[in-house]
């Protein structure tokens, strides 16, 4: 009998998994169930959106919603009856599976604040998640003056950067005494504030909005040290919640997010979470490269490709995808931990870095400002392989006599270095794709997804085409 896998969520995860099944064949039937009304979309480029550098067709994702894959948009999950093997829908539709996967995402936490507690935000107040979200902060910023953002993690710094670029003046409030508390230290937040200050994003640290005013004309926040803000918007970035509430009320076992094991299982051996809403190893993922390693492992194992197939976290990278600022942190900057801590500040030129090295290995690091070993840094701490002797290299990104970063051009860089973190892409594979025929830079992309998640490594791939291209014509003349 036809197997019947059912996905709830048609999100960066869900969608990515359908992609991986259909692109496994096989007899099974794959119906994807997502509430927005939306075909899949890059979430992340969201922020990019924002700034007018691309347009809505450019954030579609290409997965596969073909043969074999039933894909309905605009239709939310009320219940999962597990006695019956049924997923309820709000379109009054029953549908029966034999597997389910949960790939409901996350939710965008709105602060318990006076003025946001109605049923509905109030017209000018939009929180930022998805792209209707980005629709209204658009029509909201069309024609504004001044934006406030409440939150200053590195969703609401992608936004504030997104609407400073707009020309709008831009404040952010942040209840923390420095930015982006999760991947940064006081220093290097300080770094950053300066930047942001120098691009139009003022920011209010350490100070805790105490309440919302809001009508047709604009936005006033209210903040505990007795100023009051003024804008014509306001977008709320105070964290986001894994979107638990369907595996709950099923009864399936959930602490921040539905718990799953190696295989990504819930307490339900027909059941499994992947994404943003499950919790693996006590952990919460919030990022896109875990969730499409999921999603692999999930589609290995209900393929019967892999019965071995187990879901291994690697320690997570973020960067900052706002034009004029960048900015790479890995690690937990907190961990005061044992060994070397080495670091380079010049606020003047918004650049900073730190490192933390123990026994040869990086364990955390923070690389602000135009660092051109960037990609040996996030190489060298996602591997876990020894840093050159010659730390300077890294702090600086500059060659010192004969220690010049290791991976500083594509012919140095070891074929098993992940030039893709969202997809996972090693120089190895872009290697292999162009030796099996794929000559430009789309080519590569198509075949190896390098480049399709976040969008911060399409340089590192253009720059490895275009000496791949070097090389061979090289060997042709020759
Ligand atoms: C602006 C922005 C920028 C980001 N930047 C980065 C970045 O640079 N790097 C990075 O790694 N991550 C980034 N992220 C986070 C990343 O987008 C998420 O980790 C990723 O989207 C998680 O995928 P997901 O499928 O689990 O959840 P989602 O993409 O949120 O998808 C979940 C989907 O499930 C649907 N759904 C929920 N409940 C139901 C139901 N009952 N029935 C039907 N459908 C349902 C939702 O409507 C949603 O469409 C960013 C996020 C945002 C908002």
């Amino acid at each position: 009998m036809t197997e019947r896998i059912v996905i709830i969520g048609n999100g960066m995860a869900g969608s990515r998994l359908a992609g991986e099944l259909h692109a496994r064949g096989g007899d099974r039937k794959v119906t994807v169930l997502g509430a927005e009304p939306h075909r899949a979309y890059n979430r992340i480029m969201l922020s990019t959106l924002l700034t007018g550098r691309i347009r809505e067709p450019d954030v579609e994702l290409a997965e596969a919603a073909g043969q074999g894959v039933d894909l309905r948009t605009g239709v939310t999950v009320t219940a999962i009856d597990r006695a019956a093997g049924t997923v309820h829908t709000d379109d009054g539709d029953r549908l029966a599976y034999d597997q389910l996967v949960l790939a409901t995402g996350s939710r965008a936490v709105v602060p318990p604040l006076p003025g946001l507690d109605g049923p509905e935000l109030p017209e000018r107040v939009v929180p930022f998640r998805t792209l209707d979200d980005c629709r209204r902060i658009l029509a909201a910023a069309d024609g504004a003056r001044a934006a406030l953002v409440l939150g200053g993690g590195l969703l609401g710094l992608e936004a504030a950067r997104g609407l400073a670029a707009r020309g709008l003046d831009v404040g952010v409030v942040h209840p923390v005494p420095y930015l982006m508390e999760r991947q940064l230290d006081p220093a290097a937040a300080a770094v950053l504030a300066g930047t942001l200050a120098g691009l139009g994003v003022t920011t209010h640290l350490a100070v805790s909005a105490t309440r919302v005013v809001a009508d047709a004309d604009g936005v006033r926040l209210d903040l505990a040290d007795g100023r009051s803000l003024a804008a014509d918007l306001l977008v709320l970035s105070c964290g986001v919640r894994p979107d638990t509430a369907l595996a709950r009320a099923a009864g399936l076992d959930v602490e921040r997010g539905v718990l799953v094991d190696d295989r990504l299982r819930t307490s339900d051996p027909r059941i499994s979470a992947i994404g943003d809403c499950a919790q693996h190893d006590g952990a919460l993922t919030g990022l896109v490269a875990p969730a499409w390693a999921q999603a692999r492992v999930v589609a290995q194992l209900l393929a019967g490709e892999d019965p071995g197939a187990r879901y291994r976290p690697r320690p997570p990278v973020t960067r900052l995808k706002a034009a004029g600022i960048d900015l790479a942190a890995m690690g937990d900057p907190g961990d005061g931990g044992t060994g070397e801590e080495l670091t380079f500040a010049d606020p003047a030129r918004g650049t900073y870095a730190r490192l933390r090295i123990h026994d040869e290995r990086l364990t955390a690091a923070i690389l602000l400002g135009d660092n051109p070993a960037v990609g040996t840094v996030i190489q060298l701490f996602d591997r876990g392989q020894p840093v050159p002797a010659d730390r300077r290299s890294l702090l600086l990104g500059r060659a010192f006599g004969a220690a010049a970063a290791p991976a500083a051009t594509p012919a140095l860089m070891p074929d098993a270095a992940t030039v893709c973190q969202c997809n996972d892409v090693s120089k190895g594979a872009l290697v292999g794709c162009w030796r099996s025929g794929a000559r430009t830079v789309d080519a590569v992309v198509a075949a190896t997804r390098a480049g399709t998640g976040c969008g911060g490594c399409r340089d590192a791939v253009a720059g490895i085409v275009g000496w791949l291209s070097e090389v061979d014509s090289v060997e042709v003349t020759r």
